[in-house]
């Protein structure tokens, strides 16, 4: 097409085939489209960038960091030979341990598929999850998710279990209703050892609950951050953005964050991604791309955040996420802290390696609840640098956002970088994406 220059070339699939293609990265305007032919399909053009920041200004060249020890050979090509195989080029950051199919919602957006029914893997299965993590390097961060894993009634003694086995960073993936319901349910997950909560929270109007989940569900998004508040159990909140649903809530999803601190330690967006279960669509379903929500970001917050506060990451593939940290001054202006934070995901130069540890790092400590709940620090400004990283200690709010891949803008360079590994049934780990397209129905 006139006007359109291809930058670069990659492999996708067809959303509907899976057959392996190969892409074009075209450029058009400040528009970045992948572009690609199924011979029996036809051609699917997907936007995968618009504006700015611009798609050059932001893409980073990656450094591999292969994993330490793959379980499977490369033979068919990526992305069909998970995982890890030796040509994938970047090592856990957080391995995801799906502890049960089964949810207590019926959402019209589930990238699981999750449902009512399901048998859900026992004790053992769950211990030789873990010990596949630590096989394949590990400990890493853990998240487990599903379905909803506070269905089982076990969940503590896994949470217990995988901290038994080494694993310092556990996270729990919920969507809030046993937290908001049972009072005392954030304080057996703390004690079992649950670093955070990963809480699905979509905005702050029920419109969008319903639309996206099926019923209002905002007070009960509430009662759950206030719970968590109570017993010192950290909190991220997690939006799914859906255009046409919820991109107006991003700034009012950072107020409740910001209000809610220091209970809450991170917002990290969602751009909705076409796999599992969503209603229906035959022709390219709407995706709001990484800079979208970036500007987004700077408009609904009325310049609070800027887009310049925001990196790419250093471990995963540049595309795939963005991040800024900010600390809530006593004032309560946010400040974002420089670029070059050497604790950050995703600063400074360092090799790929040592971008999953600090990765990792950040996640570990950022997630997590302070432990000086109760102290503050009163006055108008902070006195000296002590104070100020005391403050950062308390007062943290990082501001994140990951783009999945579905079958429509699927790019395997990006996902052969991927850090996000789902721990599948026979103990391999598979990138979020490649599991979700094509493995979580083959139960592999
Ligand atoms: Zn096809």
């Amino acid at each position: 097409m006139s006007g359109e220059t291809v930058l670069s070339t990659t492999q996708s699939v067809c959303p509907w085939c899976h057959r392996k293609l190969e892409a074009f990265r075209v450029l058009n305007g400040d528009e970045v489209v992948l572009l690609k032919e199924c011979p029996d399909h036809g051609i699917f053009r997907t936007s995968v960038w618009r504006g700015a920041p611009l798609f050059d200004f932001w893409r980073r060249p990656k450094t591999p960091a292969y994993p330490k020890s793959p379980s499977t050979a490369v033979d068919r090509g990526c992305p069909w030979d998970c995982g890890l195989c030796p040509g994938h080029r970047q090592q856990t950051c957080t391995a995801l341990i799906e502890v049960t199919a089964r949810c207590n919602l019926r959402c019209a957006f589930c990238f699981a598929d999750s449902g009512s029914s399901g048998k859900d893997p026992d004790r053992e299965a769950i211990e030789r999850f873990y010990r596949s993590v630590l096989e394949a390097g590990g400990p890493y961060n853990v998240q487990l998710s599903g379905g909803e894993p506070t269905v089982r009634d076990d969940l503590p003694e896994i949470i217990s279990l995988g901290r038994s086995l080494g694993f310092g960073f556990i996270q729990v993936n919920t969507n809030g209703l046993r937290l908001a319901r049972d009072r005392n349910y954030a304080k057996e997950l703390k004690s079992a050892g649950a670093a955070s909560i990963f809480l699905q929270f979509d905005g702050v109007e029920d419109s969008t609950h319903i639309a996206l989940r099926g019923r209002p569900l905002f007070r009960e998004k509430k009662l759950a951050v206030e719970h968590c508040a109570e017993h010192g159990l950290g909190v991220v909140l997690v939006p799914t953005l859906v255009p046409g649903i919820n991109i107006h809530e991003i700034g009012a999803i950072l107020r409740f964050a910001v209000e809610h601190m220091p209970a809450v330690r991170g917002v990290h967006f969602q751009p909705v991604s076409y796999f599992g279960r969503h209603p229906g669509s035959n022709s390219p379903p709407p995706h709001i791309t990484i800079p979208e929500v970036i500007r987004e970001l700077e408009t609904q917050t009325e310049g609070r955040l800027k887009a310049q506060h925001f990196q790419p990451p250093g471990c995963e593939n540049a595309l795939c996420s963005f991040h800024g940290n900010f600390v809530l001054l006593p004032q309560g202006d946010l400040k974002a802290w420089s670029s070059h934070d050497p604790a950050g995901c995703c600063c400074g130069p360092s090799s790929a390696e040592a971008g999953a540890d600090k990765a990792r790092g950040f996640v570990s400590r950022f997630w997590s609840h302070p432990d000086a709940m109760g102290k503050k620090i009163d006055g108008p400004s902070l006195g000296g640098w002590d104070d100020f990283l005391e403050r950062v200690r308390t007062h943290s709010l990082s501001v994140s956002g990951m783009a999945f891949q579905d079958g429509w803008n699927l790019d395997l360079e990006r996902l052969k970088d991927c850090c996000i590994h789902v721990v599948a049934s026979q103990g391999k780990l598979i990138p979020f994406c490649a599991y979700n397209l094509f493995y979580r129905k083959l139960k592999a």
